[in-house]
């Protein structure tokens, strides 16, 4: 077997779900996104490893069989519309690189041990981040599931199906509740290790985070002749509802951004009768969370008033602080020596979903431009090398 780098397995997907931008919009279940999944399972068998879809559109490729205190390592393959080409794929992409080197050097794992690719990180079909890690975890139900409607109208019951997926077996996993551990690499989504002028670096803990939706109401009317004194125009108050969510974030030193509105009906000359906003907060503390979100609720309904408008809000998922397990990032920092850079986050991660159920660790390439879900993301190729080689020696040690 050749030995796998990551930069020629990053560049056998590159054109698969690329916009003309050079972004990525690989949704979960959707065509680019199954094309990748193909592309997974036909690498995973190259390896020799054994292929299993679970009943929650997570994808195991297992090294021997399938068993309690598995090893685990991985990341995602779906995107945000728009996003970079690292975040989820070089996760998985390393980890694939890890087990090519292993094999290479004749390594046994005396562990049950997988490289997982889980379903729909990013929440962009289905709008549940981490779908995938929550469903396989418990966190959340196969009722749960069966409620949610993709942003293309189909309900996941449905997408299941067209997938040859049973949507009535979702649920909670063996593999993953009787699990030893699971280390995820993650493009850095900041700065931190561009700062430092270093690699690669273990997480310590996710930030607090969490998704609301905010709907306004008011009254469709012609944009010609309805005088602005009778008008009850929805925008408006959607529209003082992320003034001031930003004046919020930058008062408490914590992150606010509205990145999705729908404008019903949607017409030049047509006063909107609907808004839809939603809100995305994360800060240090879960309490900085509560009471800025608080404070642009009540901005909200005063400007929904004030415009003859109703709102309601409905929280679409929350996140606590995460922080990722004490042992397990000491175990990190005698494998890649203790000088390693330790960095928190405010993504959230497969990773931090499981850290309830198993003991999890992260670790981060350096991304040089700091940005993330947008084209800017990037890694060198020395880099992803480097991310590739700290995963395989923190795995060989785990399976040991
Ligand atoms: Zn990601």
């Amino acid at each position: 077997m050749t030995t796998w780098t990551a930069s020629a397995l990053l560049a056998e997907i590159a054109q698969i779900g690329r916009n003309d931008d050079g972004s990525y919009s690989r949704l979960c279940l959707q065509h680019d996104e199954v094309a990748l999944r193909e592309w997974f399972v036909a690498k995973a068998t190259e390896l020799g490893l054994t292929i299993v879809t679970d009943m929650n559109a997570n994808i195991w490729a297992w090294w021997g069989q399938p068993g309690p205190h598995a090893v685990l390592t991985g990341s995602h393959l779906d995107s945000v519309p728009g996003g970079g080409a690292y975040d989820g794929p070089l996760g998985v992409i390393c980890a694939l690189v890890a087990v090519a080197q292993m094999k290479d050097a004749g390594v046994e794992p005396s562990k049950p041990f997988a490289v997982v690719v889980m379903a729909d990180e990013e929440g962009a079909r289905f709008g549940m981040p981490c779908l995938g890690s929550r469903l396989a975890s418990g966190k959340l139900s196969k009722d749960g599931a069966h409620k949610l409607v993709a942003r293309d109208g189909q309900p996941l019951p449905e997408a299941w199906r067209q997938a040859g997926l049973d949507p009535d077996l979702i649920g909670p996993d063996d593999a993953v509740l009787h699990a030893s551990c699971f280390i995820e690499l993650h493009v850095e989504q900041g700065r931190g290790l561009a700062d430092l002028g270093r690699p690669v670096a273990i997480a310590t803990a996710v930030r607090p985070h969490g998704r609301w939706r905010a709907e306004f109401t008011g009254q469709g009317n012609h944009a010609g002749t309805t005088l602005i004194p009778d008008r009850h125009d929805p925008v408006l108050p959607v529209a003082e509802t992320i003034l001031a969510a930003r004046q919020a974030a930058e008062q408490a030193g914590c992150v606010t951004t509205v990145g999705r509105i729908n404008v019903e009906p949607g017409g030049t000359n047509v006063i909107a009768s609907a808004a839809t906003m939603w809100l995305d907060c994360r800060a240090e503390e879960a309490q900085t969370v509560t009471m800025v979100v608080e404070g642009i609720q009540k901005t909200a309904h005063e400007a929904a008033d004030k415009h003859g408008c109703h709102v309601v809000w409905t929280r679409e998922s929350w996140t606590d602080r995460t922080a990722f397990d004490d042992g397990l990032r000491h175990r990190m920092l005698q494998v890649l020596g203790e000088d390693t850079p330790q960095l928190s986050t405010g993504a959230g991660h497969d990773a931090a979903t499981l850290a309830a159920t198993m003991p999890t660790g992260m670790l981060f390439v350096r991304n040089p431009t700091g940005a993330s879900h947008c084209p800017a993301e990037s890694a060198s190729d020395e880099d992803c090398e480097a991310g590739a080689q700290a995963l395989r020696a923190v795995v060989e040690e785990l399976v040991k």
